[in-house]
């Protein structure tokens, strides 16, 4: 019985990554007997999940079935709350992103938050003509210690709150919610598409700074939910005040905010000046990757991995990964040649989207 099921959730997986294929193909590709192939693909179609499209040209002889996954079959929303904004994305099965939208809205630590919340998930869904049974759920991205054993989130120092029980949250949307922290969420994303990829590790510079670890395809969480924490890591004794209350850590020198704050209020616009030599904006970026090249190069040093920009800086510095990696290098102990730091692929949205993908995959495990 397990064996089927681990064969059938290959298939599925297969036929989702490749688009459109055959029972030959997939008998060839996972080393299965036809006739297993076939009737597996057999099963997923009775389900729903997998669609003949016609028949493949054919290599000589017979032409084969064309196969593809019912992509939009089941659909997932990833909500992403920050202190400023809530952003919405509709994904399906395969990861792709159906429908997006960014709304301003203040956090705050009541009812008539998720009320509003609820409402905004509504209206988003009314607005694409999503049927609700489609829904496997909504992954909900939280700028906070989201403890998945104790189902409550620990505490977030940016909104101000602590121990909040998920069910709290979740019973204001009609769907089942699946919660994940920030940073978290940015990884997953990342990784997501990556069949097999590399362990790396994300750093997210918004407008708090955090990080997650994402390896043989999952993420690792610590033993209080905590890994990857490093916007508290010290970059200075006695240094900068953090909002943690701490003194020196990371996010008192490398938030997002340090840049935007510098031209009144927008990312883009510090980098269009730093573009421009503007003077005064190449003086903020020169100290500001000093402390990112410094917290790479101690990331690099425990996990010996890539490590990818993420968040709002990550994403809108494009060209200027250079400057840092110019400084991790000059830093460097071990002298090493090839690029082990980028910038990520997903620049819009990438919390919303990998709780969303939390979902998918929670689904798809189970095919
Ligand atoms: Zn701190």
């Amino acid at each position: 019985m397990e064996v089927k099921k681990k064969n059938r959730n290959e298939v599925f997986r297969y036929i989702c990554k490749h688009g459109t294929v055959s029972n030959p193909d997939i008998s060839y590709e996972l080393k299965m007997s036809l006739p297993t192939a076939t009737q597996i693909t057999k099963e997923l179609i009775e389900q729903g999940l997998v669609e003949e499209k016609g028949e493949l040209q054919s290599t000589g002889g017979r032409r084969a079935k064309a196969l593809s996954a019912a992509v939009n079959v089941r659909l997932a929303v990833g909500l992403d709350i920050t202190k400023n904004h809530i952003t919405l994305v509709l994904t399906n099965i395969v990861g792709e992103i159906l429908k997006y939208e960014r709304i301003c809205q203040s956090y705050v630590p009541e009812d008539v938050y998720y009320q509003k919340v609820n409402e905004e998930l509504e209206s988003f869904l009314d607005e694409g003509n999503v049927e609700r049974d489609k829904i496997l759920g909504v992954g909900i991205s939280f700028p906070g210690i989201v403890n998945l054993d104790r189902e409550l989130i620990t505490y977030s120092h940016v909104l101000g709150v602590e121990a909040i029980p998920f069910a709290s949250i979740s019973r204001f949307l009609s769907y089942p919610c699946f919660f994940l922290n920030d940073a978290n969420a940015g990884a997953y994303a990342e990784g997501f598409q990556e069949e097999g990829a590399e362990p790396f590790f994300y750093l997210s510079l918004s407008n708090t700074v955090g990080g997650a670890f994402f390896g043989r395809n999952e993420l690792m969480q610590g033993k209080n939910f905590r890994c990857g924490e490093v916007g508290h890591m010290t970059v200075a004794a006695g240094g900068e005040s953090c909002y943690c209350g701490k003194k020196g850590c990371l996010d008192a020198y490398c938030a997002a905010w340090h840049l935007s704050e510098a031209v009144g209020g927008k990312l883009e616009q510090f980098f269009e000046r730093l573009d421009q030599e503007e003077t005064a904006a190449i003086k903020i970026w020169d100290t500001y990757t000093d402390y990112l090249a410094m917290a790479v190069n101690n990331i690099h040093m425990v996990l010996d991995c890539d490590i990818v920009l993420g968040g709002y800086v990550g994403s809108c510095m494009g060209t200027h990964l250079q400057d840092i990696w110019d400084k991790v290098f000059e830093r460097n102990t071990f002298e090493e040649k090839d690029v082990f730091v980028r910038v990520c692929n997903y620049k819009v949205a990438a919390a919303a989207l990998g709780a969303a993908l939390k979902v998918v995959e929670s689904f798809v495990r189970r095919i």
